[in-house]
């Protein structure tokens, strides 16, 4: 089943504290010059129209990157240092005007890429793969897969840097996805146990997440961070009510990071009923 379409959502609260972790990774990297991978299990198109009948249509970029952009003209002063990068890949591809191109994490990431780093992406999706590839079009430091994410992570590990970021941002269309999270996570971390692995979730059942976060604490990794944002409460209605990162081997500096960047990302989005968390699920 591939119904799922990231043009209805692009830019939306989830992305933003998505995008922004993975940036704060991808700087870390760049402390050192040895060449890092980037690889991303479920890449979609790499590049939103926020302008497309799609994204009209939801109207949740409303709600996510508009009301930060416009904070970020607004609160100039108070805007933390460490979002800049994240902002910059988002101005790269607007020519610094007005908002109008989001970033998917395949553009974030090309926007850290430096000669010697490379990346490798999969999407599976027969209308999103074609539109990828064009997006990187003779790229030579893009490697691009019409694949199953899962497997081709399974088959590139270890990676022949020995240091990078995997993002794992499936759709969760299934039930079954969120323990294929898990299993991939307990696949890759015997095959390459220093890698950065970053998993993106939905709070739409809070129960799915608790499982999964069960699931990774069954399988006996140190390091684990979990980093969230909520718009509104907890709720058996539908709807996404928060999203957040797992992150497995983080950087030293990214707890403290987000605990600076989380209250004003709150307050720019959601200054009455937002809520967040930075939290150990496994500690060192
Ligand atoms: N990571 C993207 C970003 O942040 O801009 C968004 C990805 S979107 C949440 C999930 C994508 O996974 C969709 O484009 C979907 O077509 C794709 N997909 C679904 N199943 C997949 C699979 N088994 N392997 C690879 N891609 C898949």
């Amino acid at each position: 089943m591939l119904s799922y379409r990231h043009s209805f959502h692009a830019g939306n609260h989830a992305d933003v504290v998505k995008h922004i972790v993975q940036s704060l990774i991808l700087n870390s990297l760049k402390q050192k010059d040895k060449p890092f991978v980037y690889h991303d299990t479920h890449s979609g198109v790499g590049r939103y129209d926020l302008t497309h009948e799609w994204s009209e249509k939801t109207g949740e970029y409303k709600q996510g990157i508009a009301r930060l952009w416009s904070a970020r003209e607004a609160d100039q002063q108070n805007l933390p240092e460490d979002i800049q990068s994240y902002l910059e890949s988002i101005s790269i591809l607007n020519n610094g005007e007005k908002l109008r191109y989001y970033p998917g994490s395949p553009r974030v990431a090309r926007a850290h890429l430096r000669d010697q780093d490379r990346m490798v992406l999969t999407e599976l999706h027969p209308a999103d793969h074609p539109l990828l590839e064009q997006e990187f079009h003779r790229d030579r430091q893009v490697s691009i897969y019409k694949e199953d994410g899962f497997k081709r992570l399974k088959g590139s590990l270890p990676p022949k840097e020995r240091r990078g970021l995997v993002l794992i941002d499936p759709p969760y269309e299934l039930a079954k996805e969120y323990r294929d999270v898990v299993t991939a996570i307990a696949q890759s971390h015997k095959r390459w146990a220093t890698g950065i692995y970053a998993i993106w979730y939905p709070v739409v059942n809070r129960c799915d997440i608790e499982d999964m976060i069960e699931g990774l604490e069954g399988l006996g990794i140190n390091k684990i961070l979990q980093i969230e944002l909520g718009v509104s409460p907890d709720t058996n209605e539908r709807g996404m009510t928060a999203s957040g990162m797992i992150v497995i081997n983080p950087p030293w500096k990214l707890e403290s990071q987000m605990n600076e960047i989380l209250p004003f990302l709150k307050e720019a989005i959601a200054p009455a009923t937002g809520h967040f968390k930075v939290e150990w699920i496994v500690p060192e």
